[in-house]
C-alpha cells in the first residue's frame, strides 16, 4: 500500500489515489482519516477513521518501513475485503495470523523486557514500545515459540505474559 498523498480535506483526497492499493492521508491538526482505494481492485474507496474524536479511531504509523493501520479493515458491506496493512504491504485475512512474519530479534528481546506475570494485550505491549502493533504479534508469537512467552486463552487470545 502506497501513500500517494496527504491533503487538508475529505473531499480533496480522491484526485490523489493513484489505483488499488493506494492510499491518502487526510490530516488537519490531526490525523483525520486515510481513504484507501480498495485494494481488491473493485473501484470503491474506503474511508478509515483515525480521528479518536469522531467514531472509533483506526491507528496510523508511518515510519521508514512504510505505513501501518491497526487494527485490520474490514468491510461490511460491498466487497466484505478483510485485510491488515503493515509496512505497506496488505495481508488479506482468509488468513492465519501466523501469516504475518518477520525476523526481528531486537525486538523480541525489547518484547520480552517488558512482558510481566500478567496477560497484556500485544496492542498495549506495542504502545509502550512505541512499535506496530502487528510487529509486537509477531514478535509475540516467536517468543511463544520458544516458551519465552504464554498466551491467553480463550477470550485472552492476544495477551501475553512472562513464562
Ligand atoms: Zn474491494
Amino acid at each position: 500500500m502506497a501513500l500517494t498523498g496527504e491533503v487538508a480535506h475529505r473531499h480533496e483526497a480522491d484526485g490523489h489515489l493513484r489505483g488499488p492499493g493506494t492510499a491518502v492521508l487526510v490530516h488537519r491538526g490531526v490525523h483525520r482519516s486515510v481513504v484507501i482505494a480498495c485494494p481488491d481492485g473493485c473501484g470503491d474507496t474506503l474511508t478509515v477513521n483515525l480521528d479518536g474524536r469522531s467514531g472509533p479511531a483506526w491507528r496510523f504509523y508511518s515510519d521508514r518501513q512504510g505505513m501501518s493501520l491497526y487494527p485490520s479493515v474490514w468491510r461490511d458491506s460491498g466487497c466484505r475485503s478483510h485485510f491488515i496493512v503493515w509496512h505497506s504491504r496488505i495481508y488479506w485475512c482468509d488468513w492465519k495470523e501466523d501469516a504475518l512474519d518477520e525476523d526481528n530479534a531486537a525486538l523480541e528481546n525489547r518484547v520480552r523486557d517488558i512482558l510481566t506475570p500478567a496477560l497484556t494485550p500485544y496492542a498495549t505491549l506495542a504502545d509502550r514500545l512505541g512499535e506496530v502493533p502487528w510487529a509486537v504479534l509477531v514478535a509475540c508469537n516467536r517468543l511463544v515459540s520458544k516458551h519465552q512467552a504464554i498466551e491467553g486463552k480463550g477470550a485472552n487470545r492476544g495477551k501475553f505474559r512472562r513464562s
